[in-house]
């Protein structure tokens, strides 16, 4: 068994109500805490299957096909051949209907937070504060996440609270446009029933905080022909483009000095022989182009690092505070 029955029970709530957790999917997780899901209606069984998916190439034409009983066994019948005939025991007949608020309800319950969990809209409800005051909300499913609306409703009830939303992982354009907004989003898998760090259902709160920010400080997208440095627009000509994209690239690898001469011959071509006195002038205007805007000019030059032995530039920054985009 790879994977707790939360996980599981969160897994399969992400496509929306109903979720249904099948006889087969639960025999393994049978004990105390699957009895307890069942007392408190986060899990309600149903009645057992009176159908079966087809085969899966069958020519039979029926949507379902009927199990029934035969010397006291359940055998889903195949109209057209008996050799397809399956023969199912209890746990395949039986299915729960994961209960999405008492579900949620648990999930409050096991994180400490008070009271029940107030329904903002559909799949979607309003748990309480964070430690650090930030309004949570938890959707199940990625479509409640990202049902029309819900931004403002969610924004009325954090009064003026910043937002912090637990939902399934979803695509990166969903995801941005909620990222834009303002809110905080977490994954529901790196929170609840994440690891060892908080039992069962409850929310480990210590994954709820903000990321120490990794935003890389210099920006390069090199199609775009843009450059931000500190999350602010610089505007460089081509050739102070060229300069800053070579001095990257040589900074994400090693060694990060760029030699003067493999600087001339990058802006002028190889064929062309200067004396290295020359590669100072665009030194120089690259420097300031990045330092126009900048409050801190001085350090925003020195980032364009002189070096000797071999003589040439480095860009002082480490690896990860660059990001060179094709
Ligand atoms: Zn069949």
């Amino acid at each position: 068994m790879t994977e707790t029955l939360p996980r599981l029970l969160l897994r399969l709530s992400e496509a929306g109500d109903p979720a249904i957790l099948w006889g087969r999917q639960a025999a393994p997780h049978a004990g105390r805490d699957f009895e307890r899901l069942l007392d408190h209606g986060v899990l309600v069984e149903q009645a057992p299957a009176t159908e079966w998916d087809v085969c899966p190439a069958c020519d039979c034409g029926l949507y379902a096909r009927p199990v029934q009983q035969v010397n006291g066994q359940h055998i889903a019948v195949c109209p057209t051949d008996r050799r397809s005939d399956l023969v199912l025991d209890d746990d395949d007949l039986r299915s729960f209907r994961i209960h999405p608020s008492a579900l949620v309800r648990e999930i409050a319950m096991a994180s400490g937070f008070g009271g029940e969990p107030a329904p903002v809209a559909t799949g979607v409800w309003h748990l309480g504060e964070t430690s650090n005051q930030r309004a949570l909300f938890l959707a199940l499913s990625q479509d409640a996440a990202l049902q029309p609306g819900l931004i403002g409703l969610m924004r009325s009830l954090a009064r003026s609270s910043p937002i912090t939303v637990i939902a399934p992982a979803m695509a990166a354009d969903d995801r941005a446009r909620l990222v834009d907004a303002g809110l905080h989003l977490v994954d529901v898998s790196h929170c609840i029933a994440c690891d060892g760090a908080a039992p069962g259902l409850s929310i480990d709160q210590s994954k709820l905080e903000s990321q120490p920010s990794l935003a890389p400080r210099l920006v390069i997208q090199r199609a775009a022909k843009t450059v931000s440095l500190d999350g602010t627009p610089k505007t460089l000509s081509d050739q102070e483009f060229q300069l800053l994209v070579l001095l990257a690239e040589h900074a994400l690898k090693s060694p990060a000095i760029v030699e003067n001469r493999a600087i001339e011959a990058h802006i002028w071509g190889a064929s062309i022989h200067r004396i290295s006195s020359q590669v100072r002038e665009p030194v120089r205007a690259l420097r300031d182009a990045l330092a126009r805007g900048s409050t801190d000019a001085t350090s925003v030059r020195a980032l364009i690092e002189n070096r000797r032995n071999p003589n040439g530039y480095r860009l002082a920054l480490p690896s990860e505070e660059i990001e060179l985009l094709s």
